[in-house]
């Protein structure tokens, strides 16, 4: 069999493994950080039409400026933002991957803060762009002083801070991101996928982005706005930082299906991001719960929970998918990671980790 070694493939791909995320069939599938609840009905139906009649215009090419997408994207965020100051592209992955193909490249470097989103590294190997990572401070929290000075050491053209952290959960304060955006020469890319999670009250990096034209803010609606299958991701930023994007998107990169769908969606967004208070009480739930068990939650801001003190992460994740339900290994050694369910696949979690638990509960 040809394996790649055969191929002329790039030399700084070779030894590379793509991102892997398990895929399986099981009835609770808590891994990859979705929102578990359905899509409410009345919506579902409203996208099925947009979609429908945006089917009867497929012999044409779509809206290459997505133009009534942003402006409802524009809308949902607020801020007084414009539609110009908006993109958008099939899933945040995408939108990332346009910031490394504009600012990123061969002989140009991106920074961030590990244990961080695996598909930073990634996407920087995919665009030819070299990836720095510096580390974080106890509790895998990122303070200013820290932050500023793996700027001040490494000098990036692209800095990607996630916002909160994944797979850590851990939120990340508004003066470190500010910091860290007035000390960068590059672009500072905040990356605000669970944003919605977030305690109430908790300022956006979008407060930031007057003045600041190296600053891009990027959402997604793949996690609270359930919504992942559709890969819609977007960002916010300034017209002229955004206008580089298109030198490097595809044109028409986003269908008409998926216009037609997101805008179906953005219609509901109340009743889309309905159960975010549940699952932000499910994920309270589970740190209470796991610290009881003796495990080592750390703080979250998202709709997952990293924890530590596990002995056997291998041992407990098989345990687990035994019993239906898959979590994430993360690569930490003695951690693994949990995304908050429904109230039922929280339960199944909790009580079948139970049995693994540092401080066993006889039940
Ligand atoms: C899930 C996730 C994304 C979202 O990716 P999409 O391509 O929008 O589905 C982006 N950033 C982080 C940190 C994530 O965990």
């Amino acid at each position: 069999m040809t394996s790649l070694e055969d191929l002329p493939i790039r030399d700084d791909l070779r030894g590379r493994a793509p991102y892997g995320a398990p895929q399986k069939a099981v009835p609770v599938a808590l891994n990859v950080n979705e929102n578990t609840h359905p899509i409410p009905e009345n919506v579902a139906h409203d996208v099925v039409a947009r979609v429908a009649a945006a089917i009867m215009t497929l012999n044409r090419y779509p809206d290459r400026e997505f133009s009534a997408l942003r402006q409802a994207l524009a809308d949902y965020l607020g801020h007084g933002l414009d539609p110009a100051q908006i993109w958008a592209a099939n899933g945040s992955n995408e939108v990332l991957q346009h910031i490394m193909q504009a600012y990123g490249g061969p002989g140009r470097s991106a920074l961030g803060f590990a244990p961080t989103y695996s598909m930073y590294g990634l996407l920087a190997s995919g665009t030819g762009t070299e990836w720095i990572t510096a580390g974080r401070d106890d509790e895998f929290e990122l303070s200013p002083a820290t932050a500023v000075a793996a700027v001040r050491e490494h000098d990036p053209d692209i800095v990607l801070l996630c916002a909160p952290n994944n797979p850590t959960g851990t939120p990340l304060s508004i003066e470190t991101i500010e910091a860290v955006a007035d000390a960068a020469r590059g672009i500072v890319v905040v990356d605000e996928a669970y944003f919605e999670f977030a305690e109430p009250g908790t300022p956006s990096a979008l407060t930031l982005l007057a003045g600041r034209p190296r600053l891009l803010v990027s959402r997604t609606m793949s996690k609270a706005f359930a919504f992942a299958g559709a890969r819609v991701g977007y960002l916010a930023g300034d017209p002229a930082a955004i206008d580089a994007l298109r030198l490097v998107r595809l044109p028409y990169h986003l269908s008409a299906l998926t216009q037609a769908a997101a805008l179906g969606a953005l219609a509901h967004s109340d009743e889309m991001l309905a159960m975010v208070d549940e699952i932000r009480g499910q994920r309270e739930r589970i740190s209470g719960e796991l610290a009881r068990l003796g495990f080592l939650p750390y703080r979250s801001g998202s709709n997952f929970v990293l924890f530590g003190g596990v002995d056997d992460p291998r041992a407990v994740f098989e345990q687990l998918l035994a019993r239906g339900i898959l979590i994430r290994e993360i690569g930490i050694p003695g951690h693994l990671r949990v995304t908050a369910g429904t109230e039922a696949e929280t339960t199944a979690f909790l009580e079948a980790i139970a049995v693994s638990a540092p401080n066993r509960i006889a039940s």
